[in-house]
C-alpha cells in the first residue's frame, strides 16, 4: 500500500500491488503530464490569529483537474503521486508557484505548502527551497512547511538534517495533523516545529465531555512544550468560541474561509477580515 511503500523514496508502479487499479494507472499518467497541461493549481486557504483577529497566513492546498474536467481529491492522488515519484517534481511546483502567485504580495505574511516525508529524504531538497526563495526573492520567513506525522515518517537521520538546513533559510516548519499518529510524540522530541496543527478529528470528537478533556490534554501537551498551536477544522462560531476559551493561537476551517484561488487574497491586505469573499467555495 502507499503507507508501507513510502518507506522507500520513489519507488516504481508496481502492477502486482492491488491498489494499481485502472483508476490510479491513469492517474499516476496524468500525474506525468500535470504540471506542463496544467492539470494542477492551488488553493489558498486563510489561517486566522484568534487573539488579533488578523489573517496571518494560508495554507496551500493541490489540485488536480483530469482531461475531462473532473477533479480528484488530493487524499487520492497525493498517496499516488508519492508512490511513483512525481510528487517530488509537484512538491517543487507548489512551492515555486506559492511564491510566484502568492507570495509576490507582500499583503501575504505567510504561505504554508504540504510536504511529503519523500521530499524531505529527497537529497537536494532543502536546495532547491533555496534556489527557489533566491529565484523569486521572497525571505525563507514568509515560507511554512507542514509536515504530517504518520507511519511512513519514522525518525530520519536525513529528515532531521533536511529539516535543519530549511531552517537555516529561516522557513518555518509546521507539524501537520498531530494526534493522528503513532510518530508525532517523537517529532516533537526531535523538532522544533514553529507551529502544531491539531488535526481536525479532535475538534469533531469533542462534543461529550470525554472529547472535551482529550481536547485540553492535547492543546496542554503542545503548548507545554513551547509551539504555537493550530486547531484545523474549525467550522462553527460554537467551535470559534471554545477555541478562545481554549486560547488557541490560530484557527483554519470553513468558519475562517474555504481554500480559494491566489486572487482572492490578493484583493486586499490579508489583515482584513473579509468573511464574506473567503466564505464562497471554491
Ligand atoms: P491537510 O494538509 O490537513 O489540509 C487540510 C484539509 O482539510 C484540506 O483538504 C482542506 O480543504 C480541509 N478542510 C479545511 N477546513 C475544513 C473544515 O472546516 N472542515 C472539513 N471537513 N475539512 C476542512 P484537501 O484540500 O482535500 O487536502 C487533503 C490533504 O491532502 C491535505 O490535508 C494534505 O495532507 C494533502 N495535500 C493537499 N495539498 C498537498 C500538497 O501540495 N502536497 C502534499 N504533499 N500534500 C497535499
Ligand atoms: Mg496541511
Ligand atoms: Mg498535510
Ligand atoms: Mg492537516
Amino acid at each position: 500500500g502507499a503507507k508501507a511503500s513510502g518507506r522507500n523514496c520513489a519507488r516504481l508502479f508496481d502492477p502486482n500491488d492491488p491498489q494499481s487499479s485502472d483508476e490510479s494507472e491513469n492517474i499516476a499518467a496524468l500525474l506525468k503530464i500535470a504540471i506542463d497541461q496544467r492539470l494542477v493549481s492551488l488553493v489558498y486557504q486563510p489561517i486566522r490569529n484568534v487573539v488579533s483577529g488578523r489573517l496571518d497566513a494560508v495554507e496551500a492546498l493541490m489540485r488536480l483537474r483530469m482531461l475531462d474536467g473532473t477533479s480528484v481529491p488530493p487524499s487520492l492522488f497525493i498517496p499516488i503521486a508519492e508512490r511513483t515519484g512525481a510528487i517530488l517534481e509537484l512538491g517543487r511546483w507548489a512551492i515555486r508557484t506559492a511564491c510566484t502567485e502568492l507570495l509576490i504580495d507582500e499583503h501575504v505574511p505567510v504561505v504554508s505548502v504540504n510536504v511529503s516525508p519523500i521530499q524531505l529524504r529527497s537529497p537536494g531538497f532543502a536546495a532547491s527551497v533555496a534556489a527557489i526563495l533566491g529565484e523569486t526573492g521572497v525571505a525563507g520567513g514568509r515560507l511554512a512547511l507542514e509536515v504530517t506525522e504518520g507511519l511512513e515518517l519514522e525518525m530520519h537521520s536525513d529528515i532531521l538534517r533536511c529539516i535543519n538546513d530549511l531552517k537555516t533559510l529561516g522557513v518555518r516548519i509546521w507539524l501537520d495533523d498531530f494526534g493522528t499518529g503513532f510518530a508525532g510524540l517523537s517529532w516533537l522530541r526531535l523538532i522544533d516545529f514553529d507551529t502544531v496543527k491539531i488535526d481536525r478529528s479532535f475538534l469533531h470528537d469533542c462534543n461529550g465531555p470525554k472529547g472535551k478533556v482529550m481536547l485540553r490534554d492535547i492543546i496542554g501537551l503542545v503548548r507545554n512544550r513551547g509551539h504555537k498551536i493550530l486547531i484545523e477544522g474549525v467550522e462553527t462560531e460554537e467551535q470559534m468560541t471554545l477555541m478562545r476559551q481554549c486560547r488557541i493561537d490560530y484557527v483554519q476551517g470553513f468558519h475562517v474561509g474555504r481554500p480559494a484561488p491566489a486572487q482572492t487574497f490578493r484583493l486586499a491586505p490579508m489583515g482584513d477580515a473579509r468573511p464574506a469573499a473567503l466564505a464562497k467555495p471554491n
